[in-house]
């Protein structure tokens, strides 16, 4: 049931559980887990088990199962304020060419956006 997958992407491979993540939750359609190169502490990533560049090639049913795990780690993480970020392409700074949401917790000490 990976047939939405893409072998080469290493998200993909995450999802597939091919190379190793720290997992927070998972759905049928969406697997939410760690970043490996952390902003701040606990800044996490949401994707759907849709591989796709762009949100805008996501389908909806994929995309409207990602916010309610984001949701679900910022509240059991006690977030008191933080970031959500999604990147387009490599002028907006996507790294990664599978659509993927950070939550980038905000300790006291820091200010402004991401
Ligand atoms: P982008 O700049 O594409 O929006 O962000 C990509 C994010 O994915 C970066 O924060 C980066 O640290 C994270 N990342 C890249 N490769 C891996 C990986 O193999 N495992 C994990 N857990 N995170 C990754
Ligand atoms: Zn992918």
């Amino acid at each position: 049931t990976h047939n939405h997958l893409d072998d080469n992407c290493i998200f993909c491979k995450i999802i597939k559980k091919d190379i190793p993540s720290f997992k927070l939750l998972e759905t049928e359609k969406s697997y939410a887990f760690m970043d490996i190169e952390p902003l701040s502490e606990g800044h996490s990533l949401v994707i759907p088990k849709y591989h796709a560049e762009f949100m805008h090639q996501v389908p909806d049913d994929y995309l409207a199962d990602i916010m309610p795990l984001a949701k679900k780690i910022a509240a059991a993480g006690g977030f008191a304020q933080y970031n959500v970020l999604q990147n387009n392409g490599k002028l907006a700074n996507q790294a990664v060419p599978h659509v993927h949401f950070h939550i980038i917790p905000k300790p006291d000490q820091e200010t402004g956006l991401g």
